[in-house]
């Protein structure tokens, strides 16, 4: 109940009241008793004396000596209204031992007390001594009558004082109820001017709590509860930011997260998947569950065996699955012994390590290529060396034409190999010109004429003068046509049929094909064909001065002008490669650029 701050002040203003009350009821009273007896003892002192000279004592002392307690009785009546003698206030006159004989009061004075001043005069002395909070305050004097000795005790019961004290606690009383009264309306209105505005700052907090940051409190006033207000909204606006710039960061990881090729998977230390992007489950073939453990997902993972530092590093393994080669990287986050645990990067290198294998056969492929020629080159120089004059002349020119043969090969194979690593780096820039594809895919033929010929072939040419031109590098394509044209005449037992044509299709390309009857190509081999050094029949190729690389050439180039190439064949019965390339730009629009 005393929590609210309400309470607190109702309860600290009504503690102020009572206490500057009691204090100012305490000092009030104790004002009003101290006069009383300062104005008591002053009275009595004034008619008593305090000197020799100004004394009423001898002459009571007279009195008594003459008249007895009547003489004393005769003089203090005289003095009554001098000593201020009323109901409250009486004198007696008492033995030298301290017993009633008379006085003002008769019924009183029977049942005097015999207090300290009383019993001071019984010693001969002048009793003028009361406490403020005594039930009386008395005077008492020896009086020397000769034979008999008296006391005059004058005595006031403090009536008059418990009177007045009484008036004033009853003022007091009625003042504090009338200030607890104003404490307990004041403490509502400070309660309401103090609280109000905490209570909507605790509001608006709690509303940030959940979420709310556009929550603005109204500034009502300049003091502290005013820039209390202002920092509020000030700090909402800041937190507004921050948290807009959070939740930024977090919806870009968060796309980033769902929409990258490599997997990633975080778990927790206790190995259960955390979370998972769509990338993991493709490359895994998991779905998503909350009981899915680390073990359970990489159980084919190479881990080294209790190996605590394995889990605090960077670590790199692969698996394979689904016939895919997958590169996993293993990496701590947090701390591994509290909020933490590892993320999972998995990423497809499957096709990094075709591209290797393709390299390393490639390498293998070439050296192998260029040793046979330069075995053979080597053998018959050596024996030629060897047997210098020794050899019938006719064995000499035989030897000398094979090695002339192989060096042949071998400046083919380097020329091809140089044709391709230039069109693999894009330094073989295509020098793009118009030019009448008819005319040239006639050239071709007229020169590939005679070597046909020369194996009984059949070459038959049919390119409609109404061929459009061709915008691309026409020397370029010359070779992809020789080449092609070529493999028809080597794979052709003699006396073969050999077609040349081309055709325009629907007026933006061109469809070049070469068909031949010859041996054909079995089925598994047609998908290879394009590599570098894929032959069928190898023995056959190098026979008739093949390198390997004819058509990966044609194939490079052809992609070069965004055109394609496609080859199909049936074992024993023949083949056709055909090409198809765009037209390139309309003369009109060449014109405009
Ligand atoms: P090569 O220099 O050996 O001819 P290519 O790259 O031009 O190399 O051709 C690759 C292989 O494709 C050849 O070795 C051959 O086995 C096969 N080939 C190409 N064209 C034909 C064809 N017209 N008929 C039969 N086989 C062919």
């Amino acid at each position: 109940m005393f929590r609210s701050l309400h309470m607190k002040l109702v309860l600290i203003l009504v503690l102020l009241i009572v206490s500057i009350m009691a204090v100012v009821g305490t000092f009030l009273i104790n004002g009003v008793n101290t006069f009383y007896l300062d104005n008591f003892y002053d009275q009595i002192a004034g008619t008593f004396g305090t000197s020799e000279e100004s004394s009423i004592v001898p002459t009571l002392e007279e009195a008594a000596e003459k008249n007895g307690e009547q003489g004393l009785m005769d003089v203090l009546s005289a003095l009554a209204p001098k000593l201020g003698i009323n109901d409250y206030r009486n004198y007696y006159i008492l033995s030298g031992e301290g017993y009633f004989m008379a006085g003002s009061n008769v019924p009183l004075g029977a049942e005097l007390e015999r207090t300290s001043n009383v019993i001071a005069a019984m010693a001969g002395n002048v009793g003028d001594r009361s406490s403020a909070v005594g039930r009386v305050m008395d005077f008492a004097v020896p009086i020397d009558g000769g034979d008999q000795q008296y006391i005059i005790y004058i005595v006031d019961d403090k009536r008059e004082i418990s009177d007045l004290s009484g008036r004033f606690l009853q003022i007091v009383m009625q003042a504090m109820m009338f200030g607890l009264l104003a404490a307990i309306l004041l403490s509502f209105l400070l309660s309401k001017t103090i609280t109000t505005p905490i209570e909507r700052i605790t509001e608006g907090a709690q509303s940030i709590a959940e979420g709310n940051f556009d929550q603005k409190l109204g500034v009502q006033s300049t003091d502290e509860i005013g820039e209390l207000t202002e920092s509020f909204n000030d700090m909402a606006r800041q937190l507004k930011n921050t948290v807009g710039e959070v939740q930024g960061e977090r919806d870009k990881l968060s796309t980033l997260f769902l929409h990258m090729t490599d997997g990633v998977a975080a778990f927790s230390t206790d190995g259960t998947l955390i979370h998972m992007n769509p990338a993991t489950e493709n490359l895994l073939g998991v779905r998503f569950e909350h009981s899915l453990t680390f073990d359970e997902m990489f159980a084919d993972l190479d881990m080294p065996e209790n190996d605590e530092s394995a889990v605090r590093s960077f670590m790199t393994s692969e698996i394979t699955r689904f016939g895919r080669v997958l590169s996993i990287t293993l990496a701590p986050y947090g701390a591994l012994d509290g909020e933490g645990g590892v993320i999972a990067v998995i990423h497809d290198v499957t096709e990094q390590r075709k591209l290797d294998e393709a390299r390393r056969e490639f390498v293998a492929n070439v050296s192998h290529e260029l040793r046979t020629p330069l075995t053979n080159i080597r053998s018959y120089t050596e024996t030629l060396y060897d047997a210098v004059g020794e050899l019938p002349i006719e064995t000499e020119k035989q030897f000398l034409g094979v090695i002339g043969s192989e060096s042949e090969r071998m400046a083919r194979i380097v020329t091809d190999l140089l044709t391709l690593s230039r069109l693999d780096y894009g330094r073989m820039d295509l020098r793009m010109t118009r030019f009448k594809l008819a005319d040239m895919l006639r050239n071709v033929a007229n020169a590939m004429k005679l070597t046909a010929e020369d194996s009984g072939h059949e070459l038959l040419v049919d390119t409609p003068d109404k061929l459009p031109e061709l915008m691309g590098d026409r020397e370029r394509l010359e070779q992809v046509v020789v080449n092609i044209l070529s493999n028809a005449v080597k794979y052709t037992p003699a006396g073969g049929h050999i077609r040349l044509s081309a055709r325009e299709i629907s007026g933006e390309r061109v469809r070049i094909m070469v068909e031949d009857d010859g041996v054909g190509i079995p089925q598994e081999d047609v998908p290879r064909l394009f590599e570098r050094f894929y032959r069928v029949d190898k023995a056959r190729s190098r026979e008739a001065g093949g390198t390997g690389l004819g058509l990966a050439i044609a194939k490079e180039i052809v992609q070069q002008h965004e055109g394609r190439i496609t080859l199909a064949s049936e074992y024993g019965k023949g083949t056709t490669v055909s090409i198809i390339l765009p037209l390139g730009l309309t003369p009109d629009a060449e014109e405009k650029q």
